[in-house]
C-alpha cells in the first residue's frame, strides 16, 4: 500500500521534482531498511544461560531485547527454588519438613504441596509426593542405592506419611515459574531445557514451531522422535533417567506407591505435552506408574494433555492431538497412532 501511494506520487510530479522526491524516498527506504535490519538483528539474537540446579543441567534460551535481564532474574529464581524444594539439601524447607519441622514450608512450597496432592488424587495415587521415605529406603536420595528388604517396604507402606518429595513435579513447576517470568518481562520467544524437560514461550523468532527432541529410552545415542510445539511443556519420565543395577537386576527411580518398588507397568517412557509444566511433570510420572491401559483411560477422561507412551515391546502410542506434530526418528520402534 505504502509503495503504491509512493509510485502514484512519483508519476504525478515533474521531472526535477521526481528527481528530488526519488532521492528522498531512497534515503527514507535506506533508513527504514537499516532500522528494520537492526531491529531484526537485536530482536532475534539468542541469549543463553546454563545453570546447574535441581540435580540437573539446565539451559535457558531467550530472544529479543528483553531476554538478557529476564534470564538473569530467571536464573536467580531457579537457584532459590532449588534451595527451597530440594529433599536432600539440609538447608531446604522440604528437608526441614521431612525431618520433623511441620511449620517449615513457606507459602510457595506449601502451595505446591497442595497442588501436587490434588494432582495425586486425580491420578488415583499413582503420583504420590508423600513417597519420600520409600525413595530414601531405595537410596535414591543418598546416591548409595540398595534394595530394601520386603519387611522394610511393608512397614513404610503401612505408615501414614507426612513427608514431601517434589522430585516428580519440581522441574515442571520451575519451568512454569521461569516461563511465567519471561512472559511477564515481555519475552515472546524462549525455550528452556531443564534436564530434558522442555518448556517454551511462544514460537521460534521466525514464527515457526520449536522442534523438541524426545529422548530414546533404550539408547542415549539417538532420539526417539521429535515434536513440533509452541507455548507448551514437553516433559518425559523414563526408568532410564536414574537407575542402578544389583545382581544383574536394574532398579529405576519411579516407584509404584502401591508396591513400594520401581514401577513395572510395561511402559519404558512417557512424554506429556501440556500447557502447564507442573501438570505435565506430575502426569509423566503418574502415567509411567499406571501402565498403558490406565494411562489411556486417564487421557480419555481429561482434555488438558497429550501423550507419547512407549512400551517395553517397542511400540510408541501417540494420542490423537500429536498426530501432526510428532515425527518418529528411530525406525526400530513401531508407531501406533490410535490407542487400543
Ligand atoms: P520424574 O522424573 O518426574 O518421573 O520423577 C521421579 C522422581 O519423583 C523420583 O526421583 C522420586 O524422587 C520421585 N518419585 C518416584 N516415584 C514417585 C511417585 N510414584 N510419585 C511421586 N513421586 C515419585
Ligand atoms: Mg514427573
Amino acid at each position: 500500500m505504502m509503495l503504491l501511494s509512493v509510485l502514484k506520487e512519483i508519476y504525478s510530479q515533474s521531472e526535477t521534482e521526481k528527481g528530488h522526491f526519488m532521492k528522498r524516498c531512497l534515503i527514507l527506504f535506506s533508513l527504514l531498511a537499516l532500522l528494520t535490519g537492526c531491529q531484526s538483528q537485536t530482536g532475534t539474537q539468542a541469549v543463553q544461560r546454563d545453570v546447574f540446579a535441581m540435580d540437573t543441567y539446565m539451559t535457558l534460551t531467550a530472544y529479543g531485547t528483553k531476554a538478557d535481564a529476564a534470564l538473569g532474574t530467571a536464573v536467580e529464581r531457579l537457584s532459590e527454588l532449588d534451595t527451597t524444594l530440594s529433599a536432600t539439601d539440609p538447608n531446604s524447607q522440604v528437608y526441614a519438613y521431612n525431618h520433623g519441622d511441620k511449620q517449615a514450608l513457606g507459602d510457595e512450597a506449601a502451595a505446591l504441596k497442595e497442588q501436587a496432592l490434588t494432582l495425586g488424587a486425580r491420578t488415583g495415587g499413582a503420583l504420590d509426593i508423600t513417597i519420600y521415605p520409600l525413595v530414601q529406603a531405595w537410596g535414591f536420595t543418598a546416591d548409595v542405592q540398595r534394595v530394601p528388604p520386603q519387611e522394610e517396604l511393608d512397614a513404610l507402606l503401612a505408615e501414614e506419611q507426612d513427608t514431601v518429595d517434589f522430585g516428580a513435579v519440581a522441574k515442571g513447576y520451575a519451568g512454569d515459574v521461569v516461563t511465567g517470568l519471561l512472559r511477564e518481562a515481555g519475552v515472546t520467544s524462549a525455550i528452556i531445557n531443564l534436564g530434558g524437560n522442555v518448556q517454551c514461550v511462544g514460537s521460534k523468532p521466525d514464527g515457526s514451531d520449536w522442534k523438541v527432541a524426545i529422548q530414546n529410552p533404550t539408547s542415549s545415542a539417538s532420539y526417539l522422535g521429535s515434536l513440533a510445539v509452541s507455548n507448551q511443556a514437553v516433559i518425559t519420565s523414563g526408568g532410564y533417567e536414574r537407575n542402578f543395577e544389583i545382581d544383574g537386576v536394574r532398579y529405576h527411580h519411579i516407584l509404584d506407591p502401591q508396591t513400594g518398588c520401581p514401577a513395572d507397568s510395561g511402559l519404558i517412557s512417557v512424554t506429556i505435552v501440556a500447557n502447564s509444566g507442573l501438570l505435565a511433570d506430575g502426569l509423566s510420572t503418574a502415567l509411567f506408574v499406571m501402565g498403558l491401559d490406565d494411562a489411556w483411560a486417564h487421557y480419555e477422561a481429561h482434555d488438558d494433555f497429550e501423550a507419547i507412551l512407549v512400551t517395553q515391546e517397542g511400540e510408541v502410542y501417540l494420542t490423537p492431538g500429536l498426530r501432526d506434530s510428532f515425527t518418529l526418528l528411530d525406525e526400530s520402534y513401531t508407531l501406533i497412532e490410535v490407542l487400543p
